[in-house]
């Protein structure tokens, strides 16, 4: 990617411990260095993150704020600004400071609100705003020293965490940040899509995470075993629908898959079905060569579909038009599978141990 300046922002905010969606806590307001925040009770970044509970303008943009904007940046320094993210200090984890979220592709000057809801009567206007697509809140934050941002190349050279609370980023600190906060938040489908749309070399961002992910998420386990299956199946839950796929093609490889495909003796279930040759070309071992596949797709159904139950073995061929083709799924029973491809019914038994 090419090298860009003053590409995103890092800006302190007061910490929130109602997740920047609600008013701060007694406790966060004792804690503010500031008089005016103790005095009006408020801080104007409460509410930063609160996007998905109150109504967004009519331009889907949502308006946040961020203290160190009260002078706004030179407009010409600031006009390639990407992302701006927000560091807050975590005053019950020893002041750990905390990227806490995202507004990605802003806008910054002095916007009022327009939309209606009782919270807007406090949080009235503000000075960044972001289309409610793009601003991210990671549950995950990402915790940042000096010594960190340095060996990670998290600020410009030469620069530390600002006491003033704001920093100009350059391209490759901005890259470095969502790259650190996509690997604690692989599960947040709105930073993946977020990643997406920064420039190309971005985009790959994304696929080392759901590799990152994968591997944490199998650890040491296999797909050799029905109870490593059944496990699996338990953790499952938590990914997005793209690592559920990868898991289940891990398990169509596993230990599990080869004796599913003994159990069928090495028959593509679909062209015995059709009355064809069931039995393809000799591995060099003398097997004949068949895949597995989970009939019902592993991402749109969350228990059961790791199971046994729901797989099959198929030649090449099937396997392809089962993922590709005109195929539906029309009943199953305990026993059975019915299927409709290119119009055609069959029904194909399910493997019992
Ligand atoms: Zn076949
Ligand atoms: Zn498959």
């Amino acid at each position: 990617m090419e090298f860009i300046e003053n590409y995103g922002i890092l800006a302190s905010i007061a910490w929130n411990s109602n997740n920047w969606s609600a008013d701060p806590t007694a406790a966060d307001l004792k804690r503010s260095k500031y008089d005016f925040v103790k005095e009006n009770q408020h801080t104007h970044e409460s509410i930063n993150f609160g996007h998905e509970r109150y109504p967004a303008e009519a331009d889907g943009f949502y308006i946040g704020y961020t203290p160190m904007l009260r002078r706004l940046p030179d407009v010409e320094k600031a006009k390639n600004v990407c992302a701006v993210f927000f560091l807050s200090s975590d005053y019950q984890q020893q002041n750990r400071k905390c990227i806490v979220g995202m507004y990605g592709f802003p806008e910054l000057g002095w916007f009022e609100r327009t939309a209606e809801h009782p919270v807007y009567e406090t949080y009235d206007a503000g000075n960044v705003r972001s289309h409610v697509d793009d601003i991210i809140y990671f549950e995950q934050p990402v915790v940042i020293d000096n010594e960190r941002v340095v060996r990670e190349g998290l600020l410009p050279k030469g620069k530390l965490i600002s006491q003033q609370g704001f920093n100009y980023l350059d391209s490759d600190n901005v890259f470095n940040i969502l790259l650190l906060a996509a690997r604690q938040n692989p599960n947040n489908a709105k930073l993946a899509q977020l990643l997406k749309k920064f420039p190309n070399d971005l985009s790959y961002v994304t696929e080392v995470i759901d590799t990152d992910a994968f591997r944490d998420f199998l650890g040491s386990q296999d797909a050799d075993s029905l109870e490593s299956l059944a496990r699996l199946e338990k953790k499952m839950h938590q990914l997005r629908a793209q690592l559920k796929e990868r898991v289940s093609s891990f398990i169509e490889r596993g230990a599990i898959a080869s004796r599913v495909k003994a159990l069928t003796q090495y028959k593509c279930l679909v062209c015995e079905a059709l009355g064809m040759n069931p039995v393809g070309f000799a591995k060099s071992d003398g097997t004949p060569y068949v895949e597995t596949h989970h009939v019902e797709p592993v991402a749109q159904r969350a228990v059961g579909s790791l199971g046994l139950a729901n797989l099959i073995t198929v030649c090449a061929n099937h396997h392809r038009q089962l993922h590709y083709g005109n195929v539906r799924l029309t009943q199953q029973t305990a026993t059975h599978f019915s299927f409709e491809i290119d119009g055609r019914r069959l029904e194909i038994p399910k493997i019992k141990l």
